[in-house]
């Protein structure tokens, strides 16, 4: 598989939460972190999660190098090199980033990387009632996403 990438066609999102739930479970996260999060602002749900930014300001900001950005185009985070400064957090244009209190290191959405090693969908994408989390190649997004548009 080459890039990878997750988009959320918030039109169709019915702010069930089932993805911030399935992602909390597939991560073990605790109560603050949440890598995806839907805001209620009716009439809309406004989705907040990782675009895995082609060039990533968290990336850049990070002064100690613990940012990358793999083959796949997934940003990750060197947990074992983070200092917790939070300059990450506050250089990310979408409030992706998220800060572990217990460790004191940021952390972030992997695009369930082990399970995509394992030739699953990531969590968030899987639980989706209405399926308007796509993930994959941009190729395969768009032809998703051109197709749920012709459904109407
Ligand atoms: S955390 Fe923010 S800046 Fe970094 S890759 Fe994700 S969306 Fe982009
Ligand atoms: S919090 Fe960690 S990952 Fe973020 S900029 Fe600081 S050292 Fe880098």
């Amino acid at each position: 598989m080459g890039k990878v990438s997750l988009v959320f066609f918030k039109e169709d999102c019915i702010g069930c939460h089932a993805c911030e739930v399935a992602c909390k479970q597939e991560h073990e996260l605790d109560v603050g972190p949440r890598f995806i999060k839907v805001l209620e602002r009716a009439p809309l749900y406004i989705p907040i999660y990782c675009h895995h930014c082609a060039k990533p300001p968290c990336k850049d900001a990070c002064p100690v190098e613990a940012i990358s950005r793999n083959e796949q185009g997934i940003v990750l985070i060197d947990e074992d090199l983070c200092i917790g400064c939070k300059a990450c957090a506050e250089a990310c244009p979408f409030g992706a980033m998220q800060f572990d209190d217990d460790k004191e290191v940021a952390v972030k959405c992997d695009l369930c990387i082990e399970r995509l090693k394992n030739n699953e969908q990531p969590a968030c994408s899987k639980a989706c009632p209405t399926r308007c989390i796509h993930w994959g190649d941009m190729k395969k997004i768009s032809k998703e996403i051109e197709g749920s548009l012709l459904q109407g």
